[in-house]
């Protein structure tokens, strides 16, 4: 494999024409994606080859599904190992793994149970009905009276409950009716927390660091202060550790940043380690109990293939170190992001290895970046039409970091001092 990184690739002003794949994806899929014109073929630790053998830098990880990398050994071989063996038998039966990962979720968390799914919005789920159902049965809220508390530039998935709470406009537009019971606070508020609390509330869902919505970092203190809040009103604070978990931010789970335990925690994608869609909502003995055989189920979790997927993803991010590497890398992109200066940048900011550039909104879209990037051999992707989004996998080295942030100074650059371009 050619280790060198790309130097001088053409900049941005002709993309790659349409390619066949992407004309018979046009052609054929419901158009629920804008996806950028690359055709990825081939994939190894950071990197990506498209059709054309032209090499990238993954600077998004599939939004921190592939924390570990791509086609990480260990991971694929666990995978094929356990493909051979034994895949799907359904929860009407034991298989051997998924004791283990369950075990390993309540030991990682520090929480006592897990319910594993397979995608994040699945888990999210889980969650909301576990949290409903311990208002009603443990907390004593009225039937049907459970309310929950979400925050503004949320994103927890895309089932109809779930976009239901979204503030973002084109999420719910035209999906309705949605199911009643969520109420919406300013993220990183705590006294807005603090004055929503009512007798129905029975959870608080939380991002510890908004993703979708733009890595968006809240005030220090803030999940520390909600975590006292809701255990003086008896409310379960549950993250949304989907994307923050699992190393991204430099700690294991985010909340640890604070020294938060929460009553719940909802893992998933890099949890199937790049691999496989793997997911698990994990709480406290007082949350989980109020699940009994028949209430909630999934054929697929917890089936043992996946449960090997993510024992191993689990054991390789900390064998490998992974965690701490996303602290240190993370800070290093982090600085060497910030002595990138335009007229374009209103603010870098993140926390590990999970870092966002805000643009200026009235001089360009962040597309504009991230289409510039590509074309200079770097995968990233813009959240909220303003931020571009940089989350590599955790195994990324300093010298491609270095590499990358100086195509990024390079992009900022030839845009000057900006343009507002038809997408
Ligand atoms: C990606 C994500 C989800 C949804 O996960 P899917 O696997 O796409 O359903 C939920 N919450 C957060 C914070 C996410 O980043």
């Amino acid at each position: 494999m050619d280790t060198r990184l790309p130097s001088g690739n053409a900049p941005a002003r002709c993309l790659p024409s349409l390619s066949p794949a992407i004309a018979r994806e046009r052609r054929y899929g419901a158009r629920n994606y804008d996806t950028l014109p690359v055709v990825l073929k081939h994939g190894d630790g950071c990197w990506l080859w498209d059709e054309h053998g032209r090499r990238y830098l993954d600077m998004m990880s599939a939004y921190s599904a592939v924390s570990h990398g791509h086609a990480h050994p260990r991971i694929v071989g666990a995978l094929v190992e356990q493909a051979q063996r034994l895949a799907v038998t359904s929860r009407a039966f034991h298989n051997e793994l998924l004791p283990a990962f369950l075990q390993r979720l309540a030991e990682v968390t520090g929480l006592d149970r897990a319910l594993p799914g397979n995608g994040g919005a699945e888990s999210v789920e889980t969650a909301l009905k576990a949290a409903r159902k311990w208002g009603h049965r443990i907390k004593g809220i009225p039937a049907d009276r459970a309310e929950i508390i979400v925050c503004a530039g949320n994103f927890h998935g895309r089932s109809i409950a779930i976009v239901g709470f979204s503030s973002e406009p084109q999420y719910r537009d035209g999906f309705g009716p949605f199911p009643p019971g969520f109420r919406q606070i300013p993220f990183g508020d705590a006294d807005a927390l603090a004055r929503a609390i009512g007798p129905n509330t029975a959870a608080f869902l939380v991002e510890p660091i908004q993703g979708e919505g733009g890595i968006v970092v809240p005030p220090a203190g803030y999940l520390a202060q909600c975590a006292r809040l809701c255990r003086e009103h008896n409310v379960l604070l549950i993250c949304d550790e989907i994307q923050t978990g699992m190393g991204r931010t430099g700690r294991f789970l985010a909340c640890e940043h604070e020294n938060v335990r929460p009553d719940g925690v909802i893992l998933g994608k890099a949890l199937g380690g790049g691999l496989l869609p793997v997911s698990a909502f994990v709480a406290t003995d007082d949350v989980m109990q109020v699940f009994t055989p028949g209430d909630h189920g999934s054929t697929f979790g917890g089936n043992p293939l996946a449960a090997a997927v993510a024992l191993a993803s689990l054991d390789v991010l900390f064998d490998e170190r992974m965690i701490e590497r996303s602290a240190e890398q993370g800070a290093h992109l982090l600085a060497r992001l910030s002595t990138v200066k335009s007229p374009l940048i209103r603010e870098v900011r993140g926390r590990g290895l999970f870092v966002g550039i805000e643009v200026e909104r009235e001089r360009l879209a962040a597309r504009d970046v991230v289409d510039r990037l590509l074309a200079r051999g770097i995968l990233s992707k813009d959240t909220h039409g303003t931020v571009v989004r940089f989350a590599p996998p955790l195994v990324i080295e300093r010298d491609a970091i270095d590499w990358a942030v100086e195509e990024v100074r390079a992009v900022f650059a030839e845009l000057g001092g900006g343009l507002r371009c038809a997408a």
